[in-house]
This record gives C-alpha cells, structure tokens and sequence, in this order.
C-alpha cells in the first residue's frame, strides 16, 4: 500500500508547493501530524523512515534508538524500560518482513535532527531536499 500511493502522495506535494510556494506549509505540517500520528503514532521528529522500520515509528521507543533494537529487549517481546510496552524495534522487525524492501530496515540511520523535530517530511521529500 506503502509503494503505491507513495508516488501520488509525492507528485500532489510537488504540484502544491510548485504552486503555492511555502504558502501551505504550515496547514501540510498539521494534516502531515494528524495523519501519520493516528495511523503510525508518528512523533513528528522531521527525519521519518517509517518506510524502512515496518511503518513503525521508531521515536516511540523510550531509548528513540534509531538502529534497534537495544540490547534489552526482554525475552517476550517487551520494553526494557517500559515492561508493558512491546519494543518497537521488535514491532519493527516484524513489519518489515511483511513489506516490499523491508531489508532497508538494515540501513544504518543517523541520529535525530533535533533542529527538524515539528517539521514535515513529506515537504522535505517533495522538495527533494
Ligand atoms: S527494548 Fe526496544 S523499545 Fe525498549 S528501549 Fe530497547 S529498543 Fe527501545
């Protein structure tokens, strides 16, 4: 589902911000949050890689470990530091496996950019920046 409406999602934002500038930014950063936090609790860090962890978003993890999972991970799946959460990473791992280039889960990803927490991605993937 990812793969598909990835490319239209991306062309509309093209056009839009072709057509309006940086005019729209602020209501696509509102509709970017409520969207991708109802459906993936998304944390809005501004860096997403939702499509190479399994749409699982990895700043949910009390450790925002971006190369997971931690060493901690108990042995039925759940936080180390939160014991009533499953880990994210092990939440990761799994969808993943059930996505086409799930093996991207294996790139190493940088830190967070603190400076772009709040901001969109989807306006920093259609700008190609
Ligand atoms: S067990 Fe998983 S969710 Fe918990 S801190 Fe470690 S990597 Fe993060």
């Amino acid at each position: 589902m990812y793969k598909s409406t990835r490319p239209t999602i991306l062309s509309a934002l093209r056009m839009v911000t072709r057509l309006f500038g940086r005019r729209l930014d602020t209501p696509i950063t509102a509709a970017e949050r409520l969207i991708k936090g109802a459906l993936f609790d998304c944390q809005m860090c501004g860096n997403c890689v939702l499509s190479k962890t399994g749409m699982t978003c990895p700043m949910n993890c009390p450790k925002s470990i971006r190369n997971g999972p931690c060493g901690g991970v108990r042995s039925n799946g759940m936080c180390e530091v939160k014991p009533n959460m499953r880990c994210v990473w092990v939440d990761a791992w799994h969808g993943a496996a059930n996505m086409q280039d799930g093996e991207t889960i294996k790139d190493i990803e940088f830190a967070v950019d603190h400076n772009r927490v709040g901001q969109s991605s989807w306006l920093r993937l259609a700008r190609d920046e």
